[in-house]
């Protein structure tokens, strides 16, 4: 079982301590909540937007389903437990850390980014396309660790290990995917 602190901030810190994909280090206090609105999309998966003027204390806010632990509720999409389905999103939300850390205050960040949604859609978005690359590289990793450890390892870490063994272990096991790359 996954505990909700998990959910808030160690898994943040954890992603950005070994799973480097910002240019610089944010860790602080940037947290996780879930969101008071997005009916609509939770039944499609969800979804998330981070937010800040502080790449040291944004706030990444996901759908409320991220944090159903019955995987049946939401049309299937209750990701309470889904240690994957986390790393990846939070993979492409960090990497907009990057861009709060660029854009230098929140304002100037929404206004860049919902100035180049409208002219470019989202797909297109520099940002967005960014954030993805971030987010494959997390998903080279999970294939490598599922390869080399066997499909449960994160699963297994994050149920049955303490905070700091688990940053312990990714780390060794994020050396080892960096070393054959
Ligand atoms: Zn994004």
């Amino acid at each position: 079982m996954i505990k909700a602190e998990q959910r808030q901030i160690v898994w943040i810190e954890l992603y950005l301590a070994v799973v480097k994909c910002c240019e610089v280090d944010y860790l602080g206090s940037n947290r996780v909540v879930a969101s008071t609105s997005g009916e609509a999309e939770q039944v499609k998966g969800g979804g998330a937007v981070t937010l800040g003027d502080d790449p040291r204390h944004a706030t990444i806010t996901l759908t409320k389903n991220y944090f159903e632990d019955d995987a049946s509720k939401y049309d299937n999409n209750g990701y309470g437990q889904n240690i994957y389905v986390w790393f990846d999103i939070l993979g492409h939300e960090v990497k907009h850390l990057d861009h709060i850390a660029e854009s230098g205050n929140k304002l100037s960040y929404v206004v860049k980014f919902f100035g180049a949604y409208m002219k470019m859609g989202h797909d297109n978005v520099p940002e967005e396309k960014e954030a993805d690359l971030c987010r494959n590289r997390f998903n080279d990793f999970y294939n490598h660790v599922s390869k080399i450890y066997g499909v449960d390892s994160f699963k297994k870490l994050f149920s049955e290990k303490a905070d700091k063994e688990i940053i312990q272990t990714i780390d060794l096991w994020w050396n080892d995917f960096k070393n054959i790359k």
